[in-house]
């Protein structure tokens, strides 16, 4: 079933994408077909009363894919759409465990589908279709803090993942760790502080990283740095919200906001959240205070800018659009938005194409914290907050006796300061972001003849897949 757009299917790309890359690594073909192959599909089928009334019954079609259990448990999100289908999960899956191993998040890949439109049902319906999702799971051994930890994808957020740790605790009564059955939940039910902006941030801590290289920058005809960047978003959901955000906040101008209704563009930048309210009020991105409307929300995708982030669905740069791309950089939020055909029309015309698997991992690493902090059962910061508080105070005070100065209130305020949870999170993503560029980076200096971050970013996931494989004794 491949698109209109690609003569391969999503699942098969990321396939394309693994072969490419496995000549690079030190793997036979066995271990290399184990590394590629889907685990484990459960496809399901079951009926939900729904209505006002309770008087209908609807039978809502679902997944849950486990692509590798080389570490466990597996992890991954869960999509609300009524485009969900078998081959999709299976490649968000495949890309959930190259993803987790470059960003050293011990975890295999997996990821769930629920086939709804999440507009056509109340709040309390979906809520009686997550929870029948979740008893099925359940039911099946397919959910657990040990097992398989799924978390919010396109369409479901904190509402969705506290649903669901809940109905699993129910079924699941005296689990001490049941709370880590799931992540990015609210903060009030076990979630972390923030799990929410932290896939758009990890983009951003991405891109700002690249944009320090000086010689990448070069090859890319851009300036170092975030700052001054004009930046396209496509989706105005978590990930687009948040990316635009952050860029906006490091300095970046986003001159447009594409979504499913048209798209808005003002060369002096957008506020995202007031675009956001524009959007809440009027039911439309069309018609911003300020901004021009772009009727066909595709054309975005094709203005003069330094960094297009396309932060919706799969398959939106194709070898229609690839040819008239003007960004320098495109950061992949999204899963797979750009297809075979179209990857290889932008290598050709030397745009940088920043991959899904390594940039938009910060919400898989946040929600391994959130994992670690239900296990743990303690916040982060509470152990040693005050202590760091304490001691910076007796640093600064002993400071001040020996050289006969004062520091400065809000100076001293900044020093004394001690780690909450959330500058903790923050500071251990963006660590991650950092480090896992490195090691991507590196890929590519090991192999020359790599043509582009996608594939040197399969080559590290997949050695550090096939590594844990050989640690495990299941492979020589
Ligand atoms: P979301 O549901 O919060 O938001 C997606 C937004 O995109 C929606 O507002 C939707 O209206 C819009 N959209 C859909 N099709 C569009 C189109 N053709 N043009 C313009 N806008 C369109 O979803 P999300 O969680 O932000 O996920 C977005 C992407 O990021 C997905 O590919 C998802 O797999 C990926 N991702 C999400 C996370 C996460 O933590 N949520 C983590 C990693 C990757």
């Amino acid at each position: 079933m491949s698109t209109a757009n690609s003569k391969y299917t999503f699942y098969e790309t990321v396939g394309y994408y693994f072969d490419k890359a496995a000549k690079y690594t030190p793997f036979d073909e066995g271990i290399l077909e184990q590394i590629k192959a889907c685990n484990h599909v459960l496809r399901m089928r079951f009926p939900v009363r729904l209505g006002k009334d309770l008087d209908r019954i609807e039978v809502v079609e679902a997944y849950r894919v486990q692509h590798s259990q080389h570490k466990t448990p597996c992890k991954g999100g869960i999509r609300y759409s009524e485009d969900v289908n078998q081959d999709e999960v299976m490649a968000l899956a495949s890309l959930m465990t190259y993803k987790c191993a470059i960003v050293n998040v011990p975890f295999g890949g997996a990821k769930g589908g629920i086939k709804v439109n999440t507009k056509k049902y109340t709040e309390l319906e979906l809520e009686r279709i997550t929870r029948r999702y979740t008893a099925e799971l359940v039911k099946k051994n397919f959910i657990g803090p040990g097992i398989d930890v799924p978390a919010p994808d396109y369409g479901s957020g904190e509402r969705e993942m506290g649903w669901i740790a809940d109905t699993y605790m129910a079924m699941r009564a005296g689990e001490i760790d049941g709370l880590g059955c799931v992540t990015g939940k609210p903060v009030s039910q076990g979630g972390v502080r923030g799990r929410k902006e932290a896939t758009g941030l990890g983009v951003f801590y991405g891109i700002k990283e690249l944009c320090k290289h000086e010689e990448i920058m070069k090859k890319a005809k851009l300036a170092p740095g975030v700052e001054g960047k004009t930046v396209v978003v496509q989706g105005l959901g978590n990930v687009g919200f948040h990316s635009a955000k952050f860029f906006r906040q490091g300095g970046a101008k986003v001159i447009a906001i594409a979504e499913f209704e048209g798209a808005i563009m003002n060369p002096n930048g957008l506020n995202e959240d007031e675009v956001f309210e524009h959007r809440k009020r009027t039911g439309s991105i069309l018609n911003f205070p300020g901004a021009t409307n772009l009727e066909k929300s595709g054309d975005a995708l094709e203005l003069e800018c330094d960094i297009l982030v396309p932060a919706a669905l799969e398959n939106v740069i194709t070898q229609d659009n690839a040819p008239k791309i003007k960004a320098r950089i495109i950061a992949e939020a999204a899963n797979g938005p750009v297809t075979v055909e179209a990857d290889e029309i932008l290598t050709q015309k030397g745009i940088l194409v920043v991959p899904d698997i390594y940039l938009n991992a910060g919400g898989v690493t946040v929600s391994y914290f959130e994992w670690l902090k239900n296990l743990s059962h303690v916040r982060y910061g509470r152990m040693e907050k005050r202590f760091t508080e304490n001691m910076n105070a007796h640093i600064v005070s002993q400071m001040e006796t020996l050289t006969g100065q004062k520091i400065d209130a809000a100076e001293k305020d900044h020093i004394l300061r001690g780690a909450d949870e959330v500058d903790l999170v923050y500071s251990g993503l963006e660590e991650t972001m950092i480090t896992s560029l490195k090691d991507i980076l590196h890929t590519m200096a090991e192999h020359p003849d790599i043509e582009n971050m996608r594939t040197a970013a399969f080559v590290l996931g997949i050695k550090k897949v096939g590594m844990s494989y050989r640690e495990l004794g299941i492979f020589p």
